[in-house]
């Protein structure tokens, strides 16, 4: 039975698909995103939300020249979405403090280049600007510019945006398949039957992998992380705190998130007590206020991980019609725009945003995950 067909058909409806469908829904294609489970519940709504790559100066360019054009538009894609959407995706520009003593030197020497602002702290200032925050170290970096996102209030806003924009949504229904005539894709099939599709962006995170197996050998697989979220009260935590891999992100209403680990379990998205006792000890040796609050919610999210954590974003080669925008790991969210820009730029022979050969989607191979 065929079920439709579309300019562009996105599968997968987290925040990248999301993104991916608004930019060619504004060039004035016809747009249906087709989503497995609930839009947006998976990676997109487990997240932090932090708008920067966490230790950022250990990234490839290719990931910073992305953050940065994100950066620079979340506050104004934020306001824009919320009136579109009626929904607050809660934009805070809060600033990051990062405490690892060894980290502050590379910090301040990648910042003149990576046109971000990071200043070094000593502990008084560090005192005064986050006073309930235990420093191990006599010194800090400060990134005063770096905001962050409520996750699940972004998807919920973006599905808002695309929906008024005219994107079909077709939540709960897994496409299964790609169709392909004369080596080019020119539908999906669901259980539903067939979707012809004048173009397939494939942007279903973590099982990028599996859908695209008969086409290409992609490297992306899951990587599981844990997150608490006390119920805390306001100005428990300043600033978001990144310390020895583990942060706290206070949010408005005084929620405050936790996060997360790092694990290699494949599609195993339950949670354990042992990351439950590791998160509570770090967000007690961060913030010791945190240890009289409850934890009201455990969970765990797949990132889609990529070996060296740049994105995979551009046409397959060999097969016309068929593009991919996956494998965005820790920052999925920062990435998002920029990411989603860049397809919509190849997809419809538009000038590039940025150089898109780091993005390839044939690339060699290169970094082990950082596990
Ligand atoms: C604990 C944790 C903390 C994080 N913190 C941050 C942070 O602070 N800042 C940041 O920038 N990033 C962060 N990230 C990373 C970020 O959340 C992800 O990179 C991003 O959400 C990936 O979005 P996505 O849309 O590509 O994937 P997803 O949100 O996983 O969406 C993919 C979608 O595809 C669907 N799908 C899969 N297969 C099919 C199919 N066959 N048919 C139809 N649909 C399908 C899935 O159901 C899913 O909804 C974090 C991630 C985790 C887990």
């Amino acid at each position: 039975m065929p079920s439709g067909s579309f300019d562009i058909v996105v599968v997968g409806g987290g925040i990248s698909g999301l993104l991916v469908a608004r930019e060619l829904r504004a060039a004035g294609l016809s747009v249906a995103v087709f989503e497995r489970g609930e839009i947006g519940r998976e990676a997109s709504w487990a997240g932090g939300g932090i708008l920067s790559p966490l230790y950022p100066w250990r990234y490839d360019a290719a990931v910073t020249a992305l953050a940065r054009w994100g950066q620079a538009r979340y506050p104004e894609l934020c306001a824009e979405w919320q009136v579109l959407s009626g929904v607050d995706p809660e934009y805070r520009p809060g600033g990051l403090l990062m405490l690892d003593e060894d980290e502050v030197t590379p910090a301040l020497v990648w910042a003149p280049g990576a046109g971000a602002e990071v200043d070094g702290l000593n502990r008084r200032e560090l005192a005064d600007l986050a006073p309930g925050v235990q420093a191990p170290g006599r010194s800090a970096a400060w990134m005063p510019a770096v905001g962050q996102v409520r996750n699940p209030r972004l998807v919920r806003a973006l599905r808002g945006v695309v929906e008024r924009m005219g994107v079909v949504l077709r939540p709960g229904e897994a496409v299964e398949g790609l169709l392909t005539s004369q080596n080019r894709v020119d539908g999906v099939t669901t259980a539903a039957g067939r979707v012809g599709a004048g173009a397939v962006a494939v942007t279903t995170g973590a099982w990028a992998s599996q859908l695209l197996e008969p086409f290409i050998n992609l490297a992306i697989k899951p990587v599981r992380g844990q997150m608490l979220l006390y119920r805390a009260t306001p100005a428990t935590v300043g600033p978001v705190v990144l310390a020895g891999g583990r942060y706290v992100i206070p949010r408005r209403d005084g929620r405050v998130l936790v996060g997360s680990t790092l694990e290699d379990t494949g599609f195993d998205k339950r949670t354990t007590a042992a990351a439950r006792a590791d998160l509570e000890a770090a967000a007690r040796a961060i913030v010791p206020a945190l240890g009289d609050y409850p934890v009201e919610h455990h969970w765990a999210g797949l990132r889609p991980g990529s070996p060296d954590g740049v994105p995979y974003i551009g046409p397959l080669p060999g097969t016309g019609g068929l593009y991919v925008n996956a494998g965005h790991y820790r920052n999925g969210v920062v990435l998002g725009p920029a990411s989603a820009r860049l397809l919509a730029d190849l997809m419809l022979a538009r000038p590039p945003i940025v150089d898109a050969t780091p993005y390839a989607v044939d690339r060699p191979r290169s970094g082990g995950y950082g596990l």
